[in-house]
């Protein structure tokens, strides 16, 4: 320790201690906001792609940090990860989605799920008891999970998945088309549905040998019998494509940002009067 200290002091850079405090300081708000519940949920629409129509929402976790304003997940989420707060942010996301489904007996809720809550063995057993604790009903919850961890280790991955099921929760792969995954990862691990991710379906309209890999992308999950989601289609002419292409749900800014639990609420109070 010692002469890692000396090495460091070496390369003593004033602007990484700044770095570091500051991410410190993050990371202590973080801790705070997580035990104190300052941590909320938006909803984002899921709908079919033929008919337009609500099926689910996506829970995204927000967060407000005092004398900052929003911190995008994106930045917090990594952090959460390696400073030990996964779980306990997960957990709260877990129930907080579910208690929150109750209200919406018609709508599907997804949920992401970091490597880091994946790869704790004991992550099926805080599901099974989250889902008894709530009362909702498995088979309306979808888990996304994305690839990272699933390539380091397939064969624990199988296994959870395989438990997750056995729950009745649905299993979904996130961000498909982002990183290094290989349709041939489909097959074997059982996954309910896919998501293509953004940048691939930003693309669509644009470029031509891209628009030919999303079809045969998407035609190969459906021939796994996989459906596939696209998100962020922020388009008509995206919107058009993906379903010509396949996909049976559509996620995206043209169809609705994140939104609070209450606007969800709403929304379905609109849908049954009409
Ligand atoms: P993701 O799971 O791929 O979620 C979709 C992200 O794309 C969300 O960003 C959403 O707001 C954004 N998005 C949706 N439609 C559009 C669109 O049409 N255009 C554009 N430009 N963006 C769109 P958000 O909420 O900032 O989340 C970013 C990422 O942070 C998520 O990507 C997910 O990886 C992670 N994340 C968010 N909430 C949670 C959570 O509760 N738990 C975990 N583990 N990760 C989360
Ligand atoms: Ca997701
Ligand atoms: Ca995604
Ligand atoms: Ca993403």
């Amino acid at each position: 320790a010692k002469e890692a200290g000396r090495a460091r002091m070496t390369l003593y850079d004033p602007s990484m201690d700044a770095d570091r405090e500051q991410r410190n300081a993050l990371e202590l708000d973080l801790r705070i906001a997580i035990e104190s519940g300052d941590l909320t949920l938006a909803y984002q629409p899921l709908v079919d792609a033929g008919t337009h129509a609500l099926t689910g929402v996506e829970a995204l976790v927000r967060w407000n940090r005092p004398g900052h304003g929003p911190v995008s997940p994106e930045l917090f989420i990594p952090i959460a990860e390696t400073s030990g707060l996964i779980e306990s942010l997960g957990l709260f996301v877990l129930r907080k989605a579910c208690e929150t489904a109750k209200q919406w007996p018609e709508l599907n809720v997804s949920v992401n799920v970091s490597p880091g809550q994946f790869r704790n063995p004991a992550f099926t057993d805080y599901v099974r008891y989250v889902l008894k604790q709530t009362e909702i009903e498995a088979s309306r919850i979808t888990l996304e999970i994305t690839e990272g961890y699933m390539i380091q280790n397939p064969q624990r991955t199988r296994q959870s998945i395989e438990r997750l099921k056995g729950l009745g929760v649905k299993v979904a792969l996130d961000d498909f088309g982002s990183g290094f995954s290989s349709i041939g990862y489909l097959r074997q691990f059982g996954f309910d549905r896919i998501k293509i991710d953004r940048s691939l379906v930003m693309g669509v309209n644009e470029d031509k040998r891209q628009r030919e890999m999303l079809q045969a992308t998407v035609a190969l999950a459906r021939s796994l019998d996989i459906p596939v989601t696209a998100e962020g289609i922020e388009t008509e002419g995206q919107a058009v494509a993906m379903r010509l292409f396949g996909c049976d749900c559509l996620q995206g800014y043209l169809f609705g940002k994140p939104l609070t639990a209450e606007r969800i609420t709403e929304m379905l109070d609109e849908l049954r009067t009409a």
